[in-house]
């Protein structure tokens, strides 16, 4: 009779420690502190990507100095999740929306720029997650833009329902499908492994005379755990990421491509700091070589 109620009890205690463990991960989605990766002398966990990544709630929310980043391309966003307006003759591109509470927020740093907001005409993301592409049904809605989307987000897009409103899309993309508009054109890139359907764009523009290649990556962060199909994704978007053009880096968080330092250097004068092809790659570095961390690690975790 003893060790029955012995056992019980054991059980009881897991099952309680695995319940609190659930609450408090569920609550602070803090993915792992390990493993660790060095890339370029500096060292990253998925945790302090994450952080990195998405700094406080404050800095999610509020507006970081609107600005021309080169060319036609200007910076909408906040702190820590980006938004870009690519602004053309006939009217502009929004790249990302970012969360639905934010787009007041975007709207301001659009017309502080003097742009109209309800110019714009075409929505575009980086990848279907709330903190990116949240407001895209009530940007269509305050200026009825085309919402357009990667075929392989449009389900995770279309579970996302601000308010209860459906997420709109006007049209289907695949990979290496352009979007034009005004004179600008963006190529689509299927880049997938954070989403199914993350979508890196690329798109040339012309500064001080010259041309120059834009990609604004979308995130290459990986989950918790890979699983063989996600393994695969990352694994073709980590060639085709390596292989764009690139002299100029963007992507849907500013840490991705230092975006605070390159603005602070933007203020002192000289050379466009955003015209970096030798950073281009670093975040690729960066999330490749945690993909394969992460592997390794669950791969030593199996009998
Ligand atoms: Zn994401």
């Amino acid at each position: 009779m003893k060790r029955p109620l012995i056992l019980n009890l054991l059980a009881c205690v897991v099952a309680i420690a695995a319940v609190g463990q659930r609450t408090v991960r569920g609550q602070s989605q803090a993915p792992p502190d390990h493993p660790s990766v060095t890339v370029r002398g500096q060292t990253y966990t998925p945790r302090s990507i994450l952080a990195r990544n998405m700094g406080t709630p404050e800095d999610q929310s509020t507006a970081f100095p609107p600005h021309k980043i080169i060319g036609n391309i200007y910076y909408v966003g906040t702190r820590t999740l980006t938004s870009f307006l690519i602004a053309t003759p006939q009217g502009a591109i929004l790249l990302n929306t970012t969360y639905e509470r934010n787009v007041p927020v975007i709207q301001k740093s659009v017309e502080q720029l003097g742009f109209t907001f309800s110019d714009i005409k075409i929505v575009l993301g980086n990848h279907a997650h709330g903190d990116h592409q949240e407001g895209d049904a009530l940007v269509k809605q305050m200026t009825g833009a085309q919402v357009m989307a990667m075929a392989e987000d449009v389900p995770a897009l279309e579970a996302m329902k601000p308010g209860g409103k459906p997420h709109p899309i006007d049209r289907i993309l695949h990979d290496g499908e352009q979007v034009s508009l005004g004179g600008t054109t963006l190529v689509a890139h299927l880049t997938p492994g954070h989403t199914r359907g993350a979508t890196t764009w690329t798109m040339k523009v012309t500064d001080g005379g010259k041309s120059y290649d834009v990609m604004i990556g979308a995130s290459l962060r990986a989950p918790d755990r890979i699983t063989p199909q996600i393994l695969g994704e990352f694994n073709r978007s980590f060639v085709s990421v390596r292989a764009l053009p690139c002299d100029v880096q963007l992507g849907d968080h500013g840490a991705q491509f230092n975006m605070q330092a390159k603005y602070a250097r933007l203020q002192s004068g000289g050379a466009n700091p955003y015209i970096d092809p030798a950073g281009c790659k670093v975040e690729e570095e960066i999330s490749e070589a945690m993909v394969r961390a992460i592997v390794a690690e669950q791969g030593a975790r199996q009998p």
